[in-house]
């Protein structure tokens, strides 16, 4: 039955199709029109899965992994356009936005086959100790003992599940995935590369569905050693409860300011928040969720910020016109209303937006924003800009940049030397760009937060594959 139904995709467990007694449906969040099923995933898949990575020992050589890595970019790269398709219409994020993303992606493959070929090992000199020795010590990677158990969220269905893979295979590692249940399907296409790029069978899994039938067996199979997460804070916790003894890496939600002072280029900042708050339908961690703009340029900043927003067109998501597609869903836009709704009954001023239709959430911008707001405290995920005001005090701003429990990026807008030191200093974030969007990175760098936006080591493709390997030191009798 399944092999005849073009709509239905099966899992991959170590490289072959994978069935259950179940199926859950993936619908386009514009249309919603029904665009596949994919299996309920449940425990027992996940066991099998852990198992088969368990029972292979890959020892591909660099030159392997090369192939394998930069083979898949280049795949990416050829069907740039369908992968671009496939994630609009499983995401709702418009063309533009998903275009973006492949190339994102296709950096991370071919940015992980360039760090491989480099060695990893270091040499240290023994005669140094209180008692010389006449010996020289050496540290090498190895891959980890155990799998690697990595479960990633809808808002970047490409890149992020790249950023979980293309490090573990650079390192020799095996891995279980396990997609949003909302985006599984750019999963599945991009394991269906994998495997004609000649991956071994076992060293990639692909499970679908959603989480609860799975339950906690993602984290508590015995096999996993490193459970690589990125995600809700919510479940970020939930996992860190249940996961017991090994390796955590949670990268979890953002609410980043971007913060604009009274020396700035006010369009230019204007510009740069509408950007931040906007790409990809402010459904990304790094999306700029509040900006903090001193009193006396916020009446400019608030005109220049309509300005700019008011040039944003949103419609269909496939037109590759549009700048804005949906959120990710009916409830997610309905969510989003009401917070931006309760704002303005606190006294905010609503200036443009806050209509939904179905999953489309159009652009929107409030001033006299109240930073206790449940808009500004939570993660707001959506194409939201919320001015709060600000006196003209660098003490003061940070205070209310870090008066949340998140602590991912933030960009700064301002060009005085002394007020950007205070600022990278005392913002409690992993990144803070001056002059760009708080997500500005390159898919190399280090890249994480603090705070409950962040566990464990950093991401980014080089900080993976360390966090990946066992660094082994070993001693010989010759210096
Ligand atoms: P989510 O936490 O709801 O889901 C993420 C993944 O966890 C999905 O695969 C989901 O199926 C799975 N999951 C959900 N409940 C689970 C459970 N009880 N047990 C096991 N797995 C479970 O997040 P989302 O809505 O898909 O994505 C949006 C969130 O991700 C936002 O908070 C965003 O900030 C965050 N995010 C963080 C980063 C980062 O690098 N820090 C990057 C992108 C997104």
């Amino acid at each position: 039955m399944y092999e005849t139904d073009e709509d239905y995709h099966p899992m991959l467990i170590a490289g072959m199709p994978a069935h259950s007694d179940a199926t859950i449906e993936v619908n386009n969040p514009f249309t919603g029109m029904l665009l596949g099923r994919v299996p309920q995933g449940r425990p027992e898949h996940a066991r099998q899965a852990f198992e088969a990575a368990a029972r292979i020992c890959p020892r591909l050589t660099r030159r392997e992994r090369t192939d394998i890595l930069l083979g898949t970019a280049s795949a990416i790269r050829r069907d740039r356009d369908r992968f671009a398709r496939l994630i609009t219409s499983e995401t709702g994020l418009c063309l533009k936005d998903s275009l973006h993303e492949t190339g994102r992606a296709c950096d991370v493959w071919s940015f992980a086959a360039h760090m491989l070929i480099q060695s990893d090992g270091e040499v240290y000199p023994s005669d140094i100790g209180a008692t010389p020795h006449n010996r020289r010590i050496f540290s090498m990677r190895t891959p980890l003992a155990g799998v690697i158990s990595a479960i990633t969220p809808f808002n970047h269905p490409l890149n992020l599940v790249s950023h979980k893979l293309a490090p573990a295979i650079a390192t020799n590692n095996r891995v279980v995935l396990k997609p949003s249940e909302r985006a599984p399907l750019t999963a599945l296409a991009l394991g269906r590369i994998l495997n004609e790029q000649g991956l071994p069978e076992g060293m990639l899994s692909i499970l679908t569905g959603a989480p609860t039938p799975l339950g906690d067996a993602m984290f508590t199979d015995p096999c996993a050693e490193l459970v690589t997460f990125t995600g809700s804070v919510q479940v970020g916790h939930h996992i860190a409860e249940r996961a017991g003894y090994r390796k955590l890496i949670l990268e979890l939600g953002g609410n980043d300011p971007i913060i604009v002072l009274e020396d700035a280029e006010v369009d230019r900042a204007a510009y740069l928040a509408v950007q931040g708050a906007t790409k990809n339908s402010g459904q990304r961690c790094t999306a700029v969720k509040r900006a903090l703009v001193v009193d006396s340029v916020a009446d400019e900043f608030a005109e220049r910020a309509l300005h700019h927003m008011l040039t944003l067109s949103i419609g269909d998501p496939s037109d590759p016109s549009v700048d804005i597609g949906t959120v990710i869903s009916r409830e997610a836009a309905q969510l989003i209303a009401r917070r931006v709704a309760d704002a303005v009954d606190a006294g905010a001023t609503l200036l443009l937006g806050n209509q939904p239709t179905g999953a489309s959430y159009p652009p929107t911008l409030l001033d006299h924003v109240s930073p206790t707001s449940e808009l500004v405290i939570e993660e707001t995920f959506g194409p939201v800009l919320p001015i709060i005001r600000c006196p003209n005090d660098v003490d003061q701003i940070i205070a209310i940049a870090n008066a949340t429990q998140f602590g991912l990026s933030a960009g700064v807008c301002s060009n005085r030397l002394d007020h950007v030191t205070k600022l990278i200093d005392g913002l409690a974030v992993g990144t803070v760009n001056v002059w760009e969007v708080p997500g500005y990175r390159t898919e190399l760098t280090p890249f994480g937060g603090i705070k409950q936006s962040g566990l464990g080591h950093k991401e980014g493709v080089l900080e993976a594959m360390r966090s990946f390997t066992q660094l082994k030191t070993y001693s010989l009798p010759w210096s």
